[in-house]
């Protein structure tokens, strides 16, 4: 029996079935101890950037242990939080001047809430604390985060431990109302949210979201046109935006940052993820210098931000990281992009036909497949887990994707080349004939 308990995973199950243990990497495949290898088709968790076991990361860290792995931040600071603060600060969109750091997606989004509250109180607006979400948001497990997260079946049962917040539909119906087309589906959000903002900005501290795509409720795209309208909106009634990257950013959806595509600056930007090249957690909370200057004070005026987790600014994460920023310069790994984002469409367009398949949504290197039953495009029931059962079968054709509930999702590493890319939509279409048929 092992004693290990796994993450998002129902153990009783999960214990009695065997498991493939990952025991080395190599490029855009995990080696297993079976002794097969597999393409990592979601980037180990969506973190993965320039492939497995890259010899620059990897002397990135083997010359920092040599001098220190970790030192503390907090009284004591060294040059590689610095440094890669910097960089981070010229990368980010404009405005974006200061780098809070911790190690999760969630934690740069508990930090973002909490500074965004914390602002309000400083500045003479107490008033000012309700936090705003999108439907079907995802910005992490902790309870703050999930306070701000709309999927019910990962939220639901904590509602009685959390803050209460507002929300507006999500700009993607496909799950509410396959009737609507993407741009009344956007109208409608934002109509909600000029109403929420006319009734209540007085008492709005922040607006969260994932800019383009909700990974997390299905890949769940949007326009650029609805962020900047949506940015434009909090703007206008003075409400904080918080944009939550971490599984957007470095260069995920086809630009270092999906604000980029509708040049928006936010308050605040969470990023986590990629940010190592998939080696380390490392997480930052960008802010601007709005933000900032409202904790300047002297120290006995209290207005410090208290908050800080142990191995923030760790060298070695830190270290990776800016091997990893560099490496896009030296890879020119975003200019390589486009073509096989086009190739990625390209494979797709054949899956489209499928009768099993409702809705392809893509963004870049983000893509989700919703499945669907053949005879009248309706939904599966919920518990067929036919998402569970396809990326089983796919693996059988040496890819690994993890599916969110019916959506099937295709996140490779940006270092993915065509063959690849062919190899991993030819696996899904097999796996969908497999389970469906
Ligand atoms: N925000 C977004 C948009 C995410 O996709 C995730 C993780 N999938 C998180 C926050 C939470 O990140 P972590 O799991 O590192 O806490």
């Amino acid at each position: 029996m092992s004693n290990l308990w796994y993450p998002f995973t129902a153990m009783q199950e999960w214990s009695q079935t065997s498991q493939i243990s990952i025991e080395g990497g190599q490029g855009n495949y995990l080696l297993a101890s079976n002794g097969k290898h597999y393409l990592d088709g979601v980037s180990s968790l969506w973190t993965n950037v320039h492939g497995h076991n890259h010899p620059v990361l990897n002397a990135a860290i083997k010359n920092q242990v040599d001098r220190i792995s970790h030192s503390t931040l907090l009284g004591l600071t060294n040059p590689l939080a610095e440094d890669l603060a910097k960089r981070l600060v010229e990368i980010t969109p404009q405005g974006l001047n200061h780098v809070f750091y911790s190690d999760s997606g969630s934690t740069a989004v508990e930090i973002a809430l909490k500074q965004a509250f914390q602002y309000w109180q400083l500045t003479g607006k107490p008033e000012k604390t309700r936090l705003v979400h999108l439907d079907e948001a995802y910005h992490g497990d902790t309870l703050g985060a999930v306070a701000v997260g709309g999927i019910d079946i990962f939220h639901e049962i904590f509602g009685p431990l959390l803050i209460p917040t507002d929300s507006i539909p999500c700009p993607n119906s496909f799950h509410r109302d396959r009737s609507a087309n993407q741009e009344q589906a956007e109208t409608q959000s934002l109509e909600s949210l000029q109403q929420l903002l006319k009734e209540s900005a007085s008492k709005i501290a922040a607006l969260i979201m994932e800019p383009l795509v909700q990974g997390a409720g299905g890949i769940l795209t949007h326009t650029p046109r609805y962020l900047s309208q949506l940015a434009a909106l909090c703007k206008e009634f003075d409400i904080l935006l918080i944009l939550d990257e971490v599984a957007t950013g470095f260069g995920r959806t086809g630009t270092l940052f999906a604000a980029e595509q509708a040049q928006v600056n936010p308050d605040f930007m969470c990023l986590a993820k990629g940010i190592t090249g998939g080696y380390l957690p490392l997480a930052a909370t960008l802010s601007t210098s709005r933000i900032y200057e409202a904790f300047l004070a002297p120290r006995e005026d209290g207005k410090t931000f208290f908050h800080g987790h142990t191995y923030t600014g760790n060298a070695l994460a830190c270290a990776v990281a800016i091997a990893n920023l560099e490496l896009f310069e030296q890879e020119s790994t975003i200019s390589k992009l486009p073509p096989k984002i086009a190739y990625l469409r390209g494979r797709l367009e054949t899956l489209r036909k499928n009768p099993n398949v409702g809705d392809i949504r893509q963004c870049g290197l983000m893509v989700g497949i919703e499945i669907v039953e053949r005879e009248n495009a309706s939904a599966y029931p919920t518990k067929s887990f036919i998402g569970d059962k396809i990326c089983q079968a796919v693996r059988a054709h040496g890819v690994i994707l993890r599916n969110l509930s019916d959506v099937i999702v295709l996140m490779p590493p940006l270092s993915i080349e065509l063959p690849e890319i062919a190899l991993m939509v030819d696996a899904v279409q097999s796996g969908i004939e497999e389970v469906c048929r």
